[in-house]
């Protein structure tokens, strides 16, 4: 019911580029081509030890797209993510820095957010891309909004915060949207290495 309701919003909603803003299509052409981009290795200074692999910088149109990714009910554009990063997968695979057919694991939401957000945004963006997908990871409620600590906070605001409901087997990737400090990839790569699973890397849409 929740998600007929949400379609039906979308429908009357005027639409504008969800990377740019420009009145028109959910995407324009331009924005389409500079999503399009290869992704690259980032080294964030608090980051896990396996590789983390950026689709891009946090500069439009991928600051725009994650923002607009989070607006409550904004379907269309997590599953026109999905579909990018799908093709990041593949372009990763083919190069041999990720294993193919790896499971992805969302980086864990505090669970108010993501139902103020109409469910976890990085999520849907994981379903949307076809693979195989382990929501395994969860925040302990006491974790604070990452926004505005710096790394040392961030990464104490962490600590023992995060919560693993269940090892998938096989090779995994962590998805999140931002990588800023790399504290959030850090916790959970640790977490489910803790528990036998094999991280083989780390994908966000952007890189702060
Ligand atoms: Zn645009």
């Amino acid at each position: 019911m929740g998600n007929v309701v949400a379609q039906v919003g979308e429908l009357l909603l005027p639409r504008a580029c969800a990377g740019c803003r420009r009145p028109g299509a959910l995407l324009c052409a331009s924005c389409r081509v500079g999503l399009a981009a290869p992704p690259q290795r980032v080294f964030p200074n608090s980051g896990p030890h396996v590789p983390v692999f950026a689709l891009g910088p946090y500069a439009d149109p991928h600051r725009s797209v994650v923002l607009a990714m989070k607006e409550r009910n904004h379907l269309a554009v997590r599953r026109y993510v999905g579909a990018v990063l799908a093709s990041a997968l593949e372009y990763l695979e083919a190069r041999g820095d990720i294993p193919s057919g790896a499971v992805l694991v969302p980086a864990p939401t505090r669970a108010r957010s993501a139902r103020a957000r109409g469910g976890d945004p990085v999520e849907q963006v994981c379903r949307a891309s076809g693979r195989p997908v382990a929501p395994v990871l969860a925040l302990d409620p006491r974790a604070a909004d990452q926004s505005g600590l710096d790394e040392a906070a961030r990464r104490a605001n962490l600590a023992g915060r995060v919560r693993l409901a269940g090892a998938p087997s096989g090779r995994v990737v962590v998805v999140d949207d931002v990588v800023t400090t790399g504290a959030t990839l850090q916790a959970s790569t640790a977490i489910l290495v803790s528990h036998g699973v094999d991280v083989a890397a780390c994908v966000t849409l952007c890189a702060a």
